[in-house]
């Protein structure tokens, strides 16, 4: 049995045919063409028969009261106009039949609470169910067509036929199946019992009425199905929708050579840390780094081993960089910077000396490099604890200061603003 109510397993069927742009593909082709037979691939005539379950579960729920009324209606209007067909032992399919149709109501009334019997009760059970009753009944209008009892029967099929094809969300096979079968099966009984019977008009009647309401469920069935791919299309394009959406945001705010942040996303998070560390009194610093005598290995090894090279300094610098708060840009050009919320002075320099470290272990060949025989950078710190007196331009303008400091001091190390031991007062008007 499936254990997943018909909600949860249909969501989750549509939830992995909006991922497959082929659906929409051929949903799109069926939907132009409009077949007369719309016959749909495997997975999607799974999640279409999932939505059936679907609306059999929640027609179920509030059908199962219904037919009981309609049951106790039609027990009652019996036991009222002709008594003897409850009590006259030859009428013994006759009250076969309201047992069957009591059991049946019975039985779906309690399911009807439980949601997780539906998908079997709606795969195994109705088709069988009321195949029985179909037949018990045409049985009892046939063996007593001679009297009233037979017109009355006749009416108990209808609706029977009529909530068979239409009200149990059965495929128009199934439904099909369900009419043919019973009908064989009646007359499979009268023949065995050598009932002498006027047979045309009872099947005639029977045919006629079988033929009306399978044209409208195959119709009805094909409008549906029609309906349905228009409803997966949906699916896929929404999906399809938000991936692209997804994928612009983080284009707009990746940075494409390196795939750190970009210019703008560290623009945008300096502003909310700038205003969080100004409402927590928390300093705040940031490091403004330049890859060394780059322009020297641009012109020994070319634009394109220049492009790798950053993206091994990006890499490392990343690497350096432990905390999940810290932001990790790439300025532009070879200009990186990081962003360390609730960081002091010292806080900044164990990381500027992680990341020296980290591109130096390196050691990405730089033979015209006047520092080393290896790619180097330099760092500049700026620590401050925003207040109203500070802004972040001046913020990022010291920072580039001290990297400047740091490039006439021979490169390859980082310089602070102010020094560590003056950094108490973070007094940056000098
Ligand atoms: P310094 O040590 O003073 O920083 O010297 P430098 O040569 O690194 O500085 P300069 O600003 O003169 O040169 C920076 C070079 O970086 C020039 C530019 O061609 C190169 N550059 C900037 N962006 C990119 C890039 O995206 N890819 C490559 N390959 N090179 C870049
Ligand atoms: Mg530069
Ligand atoms: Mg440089």
């Amino acid at each position: 049995m499936n254990k997943a109510t018909p909600e949860s397993r249909l969501r989750s069927l549509l939830n992995e045919l909006s991922q497959d742009n082929s659906v929409g593909t051929f949903a799109q082709n069926l939907l132009y063409t409009k077949p007369i037979f719309v016959h749909l691939r495997p997975d999607i005539e799974n999640a279409f028969l999932a939505k059936r379950t679907l609306e059999f579960s929640q027609i179920f729920r509030i059908a199962s009261a219904l037919w009981l009324l309609l049951f106790a209606v039609i027990f009652l209007g019996t036991q009222y106009f002709f008594p003897y067909i409850l009590k006259d032992k030859t009428y013994i399919i006759w009250q076969s039949a309201f047992v069957t149709a009591a059991f049946c109501i019975v039985c779906g009334s309690v399911c009807a609470f439980i949601p997780k019997t539906h998908a079997f009760v709606h795969q195994y059970i109705v088709a069988p169910a009321i195949t029985l009753l179909l037949y018990q009944l045409l049985v009892g209008s046939v063996a007593h067509a001679d009297n009233e009892s037979g017109l009355y029967a006749s009416y108990n099929i209808i609706i029977t036929m009529i909530i068979a094809v239409n009200s149990l969300r059965l495929l128009w096979q199934k439904s099909l199946l369900v009419i043919v079968c019973s009908g064989l099966m009646a007359y499979a009984t009268i023949f065995v019992n050598d009932w002498h019977i006027p047979m045309l008009p009872a099947l005639h009647s029977f045919v006629l009425i079988g033929i009306v309401l399978m044209s409208i469920a195959f119709f009805i069935e094909r409008r549906e199905r029609l309906s349905f791919l228009n409803e997966i299309l949906v699916e896929v394009k929404s999906h399809e929708l938000s991936r692209i959406n997804r994928h612009l945001i983080t284009i707009a705010r990746e940075d494409a050579l390196s795939g750190l942040a970009n210019r703008r996303a560290f623009d945008d998070t300096l502003v909310i840390e700038w205003d969080r560390a100004k409402r927590e009194e928390q300093p705040i610093s940031l490091l403004f780094m330049d890859v060394d005598h780059f322009k020297l290995y641009n012109d020994t090894y070319g634009h394109s081993a220049g492009d790798d090279c950053l993206r091994q300094v990006a890499g490392a610098i990343k690497k350096a960089v432990l905390r999940p708060a810290d932001l990790t840009a790439r300025y532009g050009g070879e200009e990186f910077v990081v962003l360390l919320p609730c960081t002091d002075g010292h806080g900044a320099e164990e990381v500027a000396e992680r990341i020296l470290r980290t591109v130096d272990s390196m050691a990405i060949p730089h033979k015209r490099s006047l520092v080393s025989y290896h790619v180097t950078v330099s760092i500049g710190i700026c620590t401050t604890l925003p207040t109203d007196k500070n802004s972040i331009a001046l913020f990022i303008e010291n920072a580039d200061a001290a990297l400047y400091k740091a490039k006439t001091s021979g490169r390859h190390c980082f310089k602070h603003y102010m020094e560590p031991s003056t950094q108490s007062n973070f007094n940056f008007k000098h």
